[in-house]
């Protein structure tokens, strides 16, 4: 038997993680039509945005703890989202529960420009050294106030929220330019409708893309803290 060492046996297991992230992106290629999402996924490591525990499970796809009582979402979940979007490389985004950073680190390799809000200091500080960390420059990671969004830096093309809210809030739809899209998961605090909804000169329209369960936006026109 070859003794590979410490360093050996960790090369082997970034190794493992390299076949097991590429299996991943097979299974998503089933419904997930959109090459370039699958692309953005298939180079940003989750393994790096995960607690070095649960790193062997980043390519399952499922959602993982990211502490806090927060968890990095489901693959599939941030594929759809992802795709939802319809981003071509031009689009100043904004992200809505930074978390981890993973999904802001998807829409980086995607976007012009991300603006992600996270509500806990902890994750935001973890959050902006690991974005750092990888040297991405097109993402801003702030810490959230009172009023949800980031007005600051409106219109955005596109919106994204990754967290769970009981209802499509205004104040984000006011941050979206006409034309633009927003995902949210909207419903209860335990079940949700993943919507795609986007804002039209004087309405909105709204496709209903999968059931989902997400943790709950926290914030006056969402939930409150428990
Ligand atoms: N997108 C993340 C996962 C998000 S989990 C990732 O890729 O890892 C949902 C996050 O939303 C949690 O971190 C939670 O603290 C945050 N959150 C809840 N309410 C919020 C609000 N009003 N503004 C910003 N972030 C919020």
């Amino acid at each position: 038997m070859v003794d590979f060492g410490v360093r050996g046996v960790k090369l082997r297991s970034m190794l493992g993680l390299e076949m097991d992230r590429e299996k991943l992106i097979e299974h998503l290629r089933h419904e997930i039509d959109d090459k370039r999402v699958l692309d953005a996924m298939a180079r940003v490591r989750r393994e790096l945005f995960v607690p070095s525990l649960s790193r062997r499970f980043a390519y399952e796809d499922r959602p993982l703890p990211i502490g806090e009582d927060q968890t990095i979402s489901q693959p599939f979940i941030v594929a759809l989202m992802t795709q939802a979007l319809v981003l071509t490389g031009t689009e100043k985004v904004l992200e809505l529960g930074t978390g981890s950073g993973y999904q802001a680190a998807i829409l980086a390799e995607l976007a012009r420009q991300v603006i992600t809000v996270e509500r806990l200091q902890k994750l935001t500080q973890t959050a902006r050294r690991t974005l750092k960390r990888l040297g991405y420059t097109n993402i801003e990671v702030h810490l959230a106030t009172r009023t949800l969004g980031w007005p600051a830096e409106a219109p955005y093309d596109a919106i994204m929220v990754t967290a769970a809210a009981p209802r499509i809030p205004r104040e984000l739809l006011e941050q979206l330019i006409i034309g633009g899209r927003l995902v949210i998961p909207v419903g209860s605090r335990w079940e949700q409708d993943l919507l795609q909804v986007i804002r039209r000169q004087d309405r909105i329209t709204v496709k209903n893309l999968t059931h989902c369960r997400f943790v709950p936006l926290i914030g006056e026109e969402a939930w409150s803290e428990e």
